[in-house]
């Protein structure tokens, strides 16, 4: 909904024009930015809505209603709160009576102004300590807040909020754009007018850029920061030496403090345009890479050896499914250096998943391989909307594993803010986040509800600034991502793919449209197959995901099984990218479990538990056999979902018990248990709990 249109808006000074016929748009809740340099015409518009100055033409609507020319105290009165440029207080007052100012055009009790002082200093500690202080004898910063603080006395609707930023330290310029987004997180809607344009962008969802009274470029703040057109357009090489090299130095505008030196944004995204040239690229690489093997590795050369078949035999894509499969067996039998295909000299690092001596997988990297890894990883945060102006807390684990490193060197690549805070210690983690701003967090699935329920538990979803949480490595339902959203402050959830033997995490991730993962089809193919006939499976089917590396030396993979459930998702996504896709890892075919003559995969479970509403996302399946009659049991514990009555626990399980037996076709013993019941783990929390003959398990 659109709170406030601004049409065709003149302003004259005497006989100047400063405001030139802007048409601007702010919508209910979202903060708008207004970009320019000095005497572009950014403080006349804010004069000019608050009825400070008077339009010579145009028209100004608040929800619908023309306000133009009202009284500023009519404006306030509407739901209008200017934060002026300067902060123009009066030094003399006391903080207090500055703040009482705020409120005093609306005829408040005094009971309220009193109750809002206080709300005023919940947001603002540093004030609450002040209250009877001298505003003059207050810094720089601290004035800043008394200035919003005393806008905020009005409760406005719209905030305006005319150059926070300006004379302060950069750690103070931090500090209040943190409040910014918490103002912007608590619902606020706010019109900001920045000279730092990177700032005002990264705060904002959508900007104007002001020259001479008008409006000369506009769009989505993202776009504007990350589209390499755009941003040479808008931003540009605004600089000292060559201001007039991009709209916003043609205007005047030079003084811009980009965040990072070298803010010439690249793109990770392949070069390719079309399907047919991706193919293309994918045989190249499929010939290499079995030509590489049988050269290189003699596991390789007898596995080819044996199937019959030779390099120069790949003629087509098609060709690939005559090559024979390898197996995490071939990995722990050629322990410690599986499927090597090149020199130990050309290796520079390796890495290794957990278990123990010899049940290890444990991966050889090139030079190149890290390249190549680095590269797609920081393709990756690209895709999930990360920008070189994120702060990305990494609560995953460093060493030996592949996750940290990964995570790690791809928002370097990126150019953003990597805190390295690896897995477990939420008290840290959360001191993080609260400290450092963190914007992105990435994490298990399990992590990432763990820390929402205590972020919610100590009251902080409004204090923190997380906007993406960028989570792997297991399962997830909807229920389960629905309730890490909503705990982070309605953060925005990525999905990230990948394994050890490829390269790592970071081989694919959900895209912004949230229906499939996006997998790098540049580095490696995959194949869907039936696990029990092992025959390739049609595009939209669900089985086992098999991988073929195109340009990976130390280790290739050829039609490797990686037990993954999932499927293709044929034709293009909505979002735009041309990069193949497949759907969610729906579970591994060494997890599914059979009972009583039924495969069930955990992730139907999760499935079938979303859409009952009342339960919880965390369940345990506990499978037992009774030695005299034979017969399997199956138990299942489930949560009551947060603040669920429990004199519903009849008609939940009376649900539950209803679409197992119409979906999965079985009928567990069903035990409901109070939400936050079931132990949650940083790692992966452990599900199926199966005490019968390992025999029979899938
Ligand atoms: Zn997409």
């Amino acid at each position: 909904m659109t709170m406030l249109r601004i049409e065709n808006l003149h302003v004259h000074y005497g006989a100047a024009e400063a405001l030139r016929g802007g048409d601007f748009e702010i919508p209910e809740g979202v903060t708008v930015a207004l970009v320019g340099a000095n005497g572009a015409g950014k403080t006349t518009l804010l004069k000019a809505i608050m009825g400070l100055v008077r339009p010579s033409q145009g028209r100004i609507l608040l929800g619908g209603k023309d306000v133009t020319g009202a009284t500023p105290v009519r404006m306030v009165r509407n739901g209008l709160a200017l934060s002026p440029e300067g902060r123009e207080m009066f030094g003399d007052l006391t903080v207090r009576e500055n703040l009482r100012l705020g409120a005093l055009p609306l005829g408040l009790p005094e009971s309220t102004v009193e109750k809002r002082i206080e709300e005023v200093c919940e947001r603002f500690p540093k004030l609450a300590e002040r209250l009877e202080q001298r505003s003059a004898t207050m810094s720089g910063g601290e004035q800043q807040m008394v200035a919003m603080g005393r806008a905020l006395m009005a409760k406005p609707k719209l905030l305006l909020l005319d150059e926070p930023s300006l004379g302060l330290a950069p750690l103070v310029t931090d500090e209040i754009f943190a409040i910014i987004h918490q103002l912007t997180r608590s619902g606020t809607t706010i019109l900001l007018v920045e000279q730092n344009a990177a700032r005002a962008l990264s705060a904002s969802s959508y900007a104007y850029l002001l020259a001479n009274g008008r409006v000369v470029e506009q769009g989505e703040s993202s776009g504007l920061l990350t589209d390499p057109n755009l941003r040479r357009a808008f931003l540009g090489a605004a600089s000292d030496q060559n201001p007039a090299a991009s709209r916003l130095g043609a205007t005047g505008l030079t003084n811009i403090r980009l965040e990072k030196p070298d803010m010439s944004h690249k793109t990770f995204m392949p070069t390719f345009t079309s399907v047919d040239e991706l193919a293309a690229h994918q045989l190249k690489g499929l010939q290499w890479t079995v030509e590489h093997a049988y050269q290189g590795s003699s596991f390789y050369r007898e596995a080819l050896d044996q199937a019959g078949i030779t390099p120069a035999e790949i003629k087509s894509l098609d060709d690939l499914k005559h090559l024979p499969m390898t197996t995490a067996d071939d990995l722990r039998d050629g322990y410690p250096f599986p499927l090597r295909a090149v020199p130990y000299e050309q290796i520079v690092r390796i890495h290794a998943s957990s278990g123990t001596t010899g049940k290890r997988k444990v991966l050889a990297y090139t030079q190149k391989d890290l390249d190549d890894w680095v590269h797609f990883f920081a393709r990756c945060y690209e895709m999930a909307g990360v920008t070189p102006l994120d702060r990305v807390q990494i609560a995953v684990g460093y060493g030996i594993w592949t996750a940290g490193m990964g995570f790690q060197l791809g928002v370097e690549k990126l150019g953003a803010l990597a805190v390295p805070a690896g897995p477990g210690n939420i008290d840290m983690q959360i001191q993080f986040l609260l400290d450092f701003q963190s914007t992105v967090f990435c994490s298990t699935a399990s992590m990432a509800l763990l820390m929402a329920e205590e972020i919610h538990h100590r009251g902080l979803a409004d204090k923190i600034n997380v906007q993406k949480v960028i989570y792997g490595s297991e399962r997830s339902s909807t229920s389960m991502r629905q309730k890490i959203s909503e705990l982070f402050g309605g953060a925005e959830l990525f999905d990230i793919t990948g394994l050890t033997e490829l390269y790592g995490p970071g081989t694919g991730i959900e895209c912004s449209h949230h229906d499939c993962i996006h997998y790098w089809g540049d580095y490696y193919l995959v194949e869907i197959i039936d696990p029990e006939t092992l025959e390739v499976l049609p595009d939209g089917e669900w089985g086992e995901m098999v991988i073929t590396t195109l340009c990976k030396e130390a280790a290739p993979l050829i039609r490797y099984r990686t037990r993954d459930i999932t499927r293709i998702i044929p034709g293009p996504c909505s979002c735009g990218s041309i990069l193949p896709r497949h759907s969610r890892i729906k579970g591994r075919s060494d997890d599914t479990f059979k009972f009583r003559g039924v495969n069930i995969y955990p992730s139907s479970i999760d499935t079938l538990l979303s859409s009952v509403p009342g339960l919880g996302s965390e369940f345990q399946v506990h499978l037992s056999r009774d030695d005299d009659s034979g017969r399997d049991h199956m138990q299942l514990i489930v949560e009551r979902g947060q603040g669920v009555d429990p004199s519903r626990m009849p008609e939940l399980v009376h649900e539950m018990l209803y679409q197992f037996k119409k979906q999965l076709l079985v009928t567990p013993e069903v035990e409901l248990v109070d939400y936050g019941h079931l132990p949650r783990s940083e790692r992966k929390n452990q599900r199926i709990f199966d005490s019968r003959l390992k025999d029979d398990v899938v």
